[in-house]
């Protein structure tokens, strides 16, 4: 009976209370199902696994489902049950063995099954891995993974439960079949990569009014935030930017104020609360921050920061604006915020980009397939720290070479001087310039590099010089694909901004 090895399993089950139930719906559903290349169904009661018999050959997994009030096992818990399945046409059947109250022993059933039945395999519906152990002497034909989540003792199991799947295959030499919470087609290869001997998928096929509210949950959810605002704000070495944006990314706001040069912590956490007072509204559900510095985005903290804000390391804007707000705000780094804000308006036609941010020094952002990189400390995208060869200048970071020492704002004043241009300087840039480019595109290659910042006010004449440059170094560079950013001096705002309201979720969880 090798026959469901390495395939899929469609359970087909629609109880009294949903739309599909009855046995022709589950009859059609199993019709789809094996049409599709199922190996197997897993049917509920007697009269649907006789539907299903009536046009497969196909093994059926028969259960019988009993919510009982005096009892918590519901799966195939009474000899009659067995009878009722067997009669049908079920050739396998499964049965609740975890470790809770039953109107009969479970080695009664076994016994039962195995005396009468003996051609029927015996699939044990289990939750954890002591369920395994208790129930090993049974001899089971297949352990099931079915009841990971529903028994009190595995409720925080991860779903699906690969962790049990792959506890079962080390300890035990029954083949086993996952199930549960299998949703995706990714999660099934991994399945079987572990070792399952096949996978059981039911809600994700054959309950369309939950594949249906997959869907209309987005639409419900930008339907109940259609006037929510997200606050964004940029902390910068001299302004503080600020703005207001809805769900559609539509400004409503946007001012700066100063940031007094050596700033504190205390000042600027002071100067930030009087911004968002002011912007505060009761639409206003987001807060983005963007920040210098390295930025744990999980806990809205900065790890590291070197400047002019004295003490900026380890500034807690999460814990500050959470106390006084109630709002757990999205923080990162400004020129990862500025990628951000660069992706939200190329979003169609980009899923990779890189922003290389110039001024006092030189910062960096990289979107792979939607995701900005942070990093496991924030440390992601710190080009400008990358050490050039040979290079022996001393870096505010406390290295010495580092590629921003040579190609920083300063440095492009210094060819940009009294309306003339020192031709020889600005080449050397662009050399040091095209290098770095070029070690991050093999390092990580994207659609588009972006380049922002003071740079931007040198325009095309810098723009084409080291454009010359990294096709110098690298001929199957497309030139084409170095651009300078659109998104203006308030792109950390907006990065930071639209992050916080378009995907909430993923606040707390990068
Ligand atoms: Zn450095």
């Amino acid at each position: 009976m090798n026959k469901f090895k390495n395939r899929i399993i469609v359970s087909c089950q629609a109880e009294e209370e949903e739309p599909l139930h009855g046995s022709d719906y589950m009859k059609k559903m199993a019709i789809a199902a094996i049409g599709s290349g199922a190996g197997g169904i897993r049917a509920n009661t007697p009269e649907d696994v006789k539907a299903i018999r009536s046009i497969t050959d196909l093994p059926i997994i028969g259960i019988v489902k009993d919510r009982s009030e005096d009892y918590t096992a519901f799966i195939t818990t009474r000899k009659e049950h067995i009878d009722a399945l067997v009669k049908a046409g079920a050739d396998h059947i499964a049965m609740d063995c975890t470790d809770v109250t039953r109107p009969e022993e479970l080695s009664t059933l076994f016994s039962h099954l195995r005396e009468n039945y003996p051609k029927v395999s015996i699939i044990a519906d289990i939750s954890s891995i002591d369920d395994v152990k208790k129930v090993s002497t049974l001899k089971p034909d297949y352990w099931s993974t079915t009841l990971s989540g529903y028994t009190y003792y595995s409720k925080n199991a991860e779903k699906p439960d690969f962790k049990l799947l792959k506890e079962i295959i080390s300890q035990s030499d029954i083949p086993v079949i996952a199930e549960g919470n299998y949703s995706e087609p990714g999660q099934v290869r991994k399945a079987l990569l572990i070792g399952a001997y096949s996978v059981v998928i039911g809600s994700a096929i054959t309950r369309p009014q939950l594949i249906t509210k997959k869907f209309t949950e987005f639409v419900e959810d930008l339907k109940t935030r259609e006037t929510n605002k997200a606050i964004g704000i940029d902390i910068g070495g001299t302004w503080i930017r600020y703005i207001t944006t809805d769900i559609k990314g539509k400004i409503i706001k946007s001012g700066k104020v100063k940031n007094p040069s050596n700033s504190t912590k205390e000042k600027i956490f002071s100067t930030l609360k009087n911004v968002i007072d002011d912007l505060m509204s009761p639409d206003v559900k987001y807060i983005g921050i963007s920040t210098a510095g390295r930025v744990d985005v999980s806990k809205g903290k900065i790890l590291f920061a070197t400047g002019n804000i004295v003490d900026w390391s380890s500034a807690d804007l999460g814990t500050f604006i959470e106390k006084n707000y109630d709002i757990f705000p999205y923080v990162n780094n400004d020129s990862n915020c500025a990628a951000l804000a660069q992706f939200y308006e190329t979003e169609d036609t980009l899923d990779s980009l890189a922003l290389i941010t110039v001024g006092t020094g030189v910062g960096g952002g990289f979107i792979v397939n939607g995701h900005v990189m942070n990093g496991i400390k924030g440390g992601s995208g710190e080009i400008g720290h990358i050490i050039y060869p040979g290079n022996g200048k001393k870096c505010t970071c406390g290295k010495t070479g580092c590629i921003e020492t040579l190609i920083n704002g300063k440095n492009l004043l210094d060819i940009f001087t009294d309306e003339k241009k020192d031709d020889e300087k600005m080449k050397e840039y662009s050399e040091h310039f095209a290098w770095l480019i070029d070690t991050m595109n093999s390092t990580i290659e994207v659609e588009k590099i972006f380049l922002g910042g003071v740079i931007l006010k040198y325009g095309d004449e810098i723009l084409n010089s080291i454009r010359e440059e990294v096709i110098r170094i690298n001929p199957f560079f497309d030139p084409e694909n170095i651009c300078f950013t659109n998104s203006g001096e308030f792109a950390g705002c907006i990065g930071s901004a639209k992050h916080s309201i378009l995907h909430p979720s993923e606040v707390k969880n990068e």
